[in-house]
């Protein structure tokens, strides 16, 4: 059955891509539907992790705004209310290679809720978008499965935020996944609480050498030397200004050698904040399992069962060995996984190695990756390596590992964003021309989760970060445009309209062609 109701815009996947996406579209008045598998909202942020870590770089490594809209917008409200850590902007920090603003995922969670009803947004939950119907080549609407039953849903534009780009593979958009071999591990995370923080700080302070530096070296690697950050942990007060705490190196070998530790990944983990200024430990890289592609249900059952196995190892080892942890305990474990990779949208534009490298603006720039994290071909690990280059930065050397990008914050992130480039492409075959409603159907963009975005075949169907919500904000204020103007998304980017949109240029920086210190928001 189709329901009488017909939306101007249906948001598919309520992650955080999803609800800037709704939140932008609500904003211009477009009559909007999200709907969601589960019953709340979040998707990764709730649901697998991470402690708010997704609020990383809102300021870049000179420690000036780099993110802006929805984003920037939910965190100080979080803020106000006791429910976020303050940026941290410590010296140390600002030159390194990302910093961290965290929010309490469980608060976001409830702001969320509350501003849905602010901005008069429609909710669905518990709800799978199985399919999507058509009019010849043209996107209509979705089909739902719910307590109801399978029926569908009229709308005039639908984005996917689905993660995985489940919707946009329905209707026939190209798709493009990495290999089972070559896919990054995914993790499943927990979060711990009655940590002894006095006691963990003393052994940091007397043992800076057993943790991590190249984060906060990374990109300029000739401001912060090892010693500044061992000076750093040396001088600590306070656990939060660290951030995340990964290496625990002789504790973790000694472990090792006793049989007690697991060779999958480092030992670490980042803060949550709780309500009354109370941190919780959230371990987000304690197991790690390859080989497991988001789009078969037999590989993600094994992951889980096998990072399970991990976790209990990395759980154990901490218990045992970590000093603060004798009494600590798991006061939760997620119930989905944290998935670094997955199925790729193709989009209408592809951004070359070029584009990157050269901070390539265009004309429908609605925003700008800023996140350090390497960007890799999905046919290669080693793509930034070999041929990236930023010519405004110092160092002009590219560089992947550990998600490390080098100086590309030194002017504003590297690719543009244009719009085009989350929309999908049509079957193959089909006239190159986007249909009307087809262009309609617009599709969340970026690198894996985690991942940056700036080279591959085409978007990833996970909206590559969080501050993308910013984006997502626009494309939903774009997508009220489309309906209104009867202009497709890709050429709003090149007409008048976009003037009154902010964010326009999404490049902070003064110095770049096109950058005026927009922030890309809603
Ligand atoms: C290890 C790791 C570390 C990361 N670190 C950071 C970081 O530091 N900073 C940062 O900004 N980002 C980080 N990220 C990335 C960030 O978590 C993701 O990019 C972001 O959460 C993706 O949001 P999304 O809304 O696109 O997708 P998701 O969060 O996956 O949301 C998708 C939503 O769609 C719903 N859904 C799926 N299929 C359907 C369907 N068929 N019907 C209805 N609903 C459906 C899901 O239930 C879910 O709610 C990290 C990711 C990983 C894996």
């Amino acid at each position: 059955m189709a329901y009488d109701t017909i939306y101007d815009v249906i948001v598919c996947g309520a992650g955080t891509s999803g609800v800037a996406a709704a939140i932008g579209a609500a904003r211009t008045g477009a009559k909007t539907l999200l709907v969601e598998r589960t019953g709340t909202m979040g998707g990764q942020m709730s649901l697998s992790g991470p402690p708010g870590f997704a609020y990383a770089r809102l300021f870049n490594p000179q420690g000036k705004r780099d993110i802006g809209g929805i984003v920037e917008e939910t965190y100080q409200r979080l803020f106000r209310t006791g429910h976020a850590l303050p940026h941290l902007r410590y010296p140390v920090r600002e030159k390194a290679g990302y910093s961290f603003s965290y929010v309490d995922p469980e608060w976001w969670t409830m702001l969320m809720f509350e501003m849905m009803d602010e901005e008069g947004v429609e909710l669905l939950l518990d709800t799978l978008v199985v399919g999507v119907t058509k009019d010849g080549g043209a996107v209509t609407g979705i089909t739902v499965e719910n307590a109801n039953g399978r029926n569908e849903i009229r709308g005039k534009i639908v984005i996917d935020c689905t993660g995985e780009g489940y919707v946009a593979a329905q209707a026939g958009c190209q798709m493009d996944c990495v290999s089972r071999e070559d896919i990054q591990p995914h993790t499943l995370a927990f979060t711990v609480d009655g940590v002894d923080w006095d006691t963990l700080l003393t052994y940091i302070r007397e043992h800076p050498e057993q943790f991590s530096y190249r984060q906060l070296i990374f990109p300029y690697e000739n401001a912060n030397t090892q010693e500044d950050v061992m000076e750093m942990y040396r001088k600590c007060h306070d656990i939060t200004e660290l951030g995340e705490l990964m290496g625990f190196y002789q504790l973790r070998d000694m472990a090792f050698k006793n049989g007690d530790w697991h060779p999958y990944s480092g030992a670490g983990f980042f803060l949550t904040p709780r309500e009354g200024g109370h941190i919780q430990a959230h371990f987000q890289h304690s197991s790690q399992v390859d080989h497991a592609l988001p789009t078969d249900a037999w590989d993600l059952t094994r992951c889980m069962v096998e990072c399970r196995k991990q976790n209990l190892i990395a759980w154990r080892f901490f218990k045992n060995y970590v000093p603060g942890f004798k009494n600590a305990y798991i006061t939760k474990v997620c119930t989905e996984l944290r998935l670094r990779e997955g199925p790729r949208i193709v989009g209408d534009y592809i951004l070359t190695r070029d584009d990157v490298a050269e901070c390539r603006q265009f004309a429908d720039t609605i925003g700008k990756s800023s996140f350090k994290a390497g960007a890799y071909h999905v046919s290669s690990m080693d793509t930034l390596n070999a041929c990236v280059t930023y010519p405004h930065h110092p160092r002009r050397r590219g560089h992947h590992g550990g998600g490390g990008q080098a100086g590309e914050t030194d002017c504003c992130g590297p690719p543009a964003g244009p719009v085009r480039r989350a929309c999908g492409r049509p079957p193959a075959g089909a006239d190159g021309t986007l249909p009307r409603a087809e262009a309609g159907l617009c599709l969340p963009g970026d690198g894996g989760a985690g991942r940056g975005p700036a080279v591959g075949p085409g978007p990833s169907a996970r909206a590559v970060l969080l501050k993308y919500g910013g984006v997502f904000g626009v494309f939903g204020r774009f997508s009220q445009l489309a309906v209104s103007t009867e202009v497709s998304h890709e050429n709003i980017g090149n007409r008048p309209q976009r003037d009154g949109l902010p964010g326009r240029d999404g490049c902070g920086h003064p110095g770049h062609p096109g950058g005026r210190g927009a922030q890309p928001g809603v």
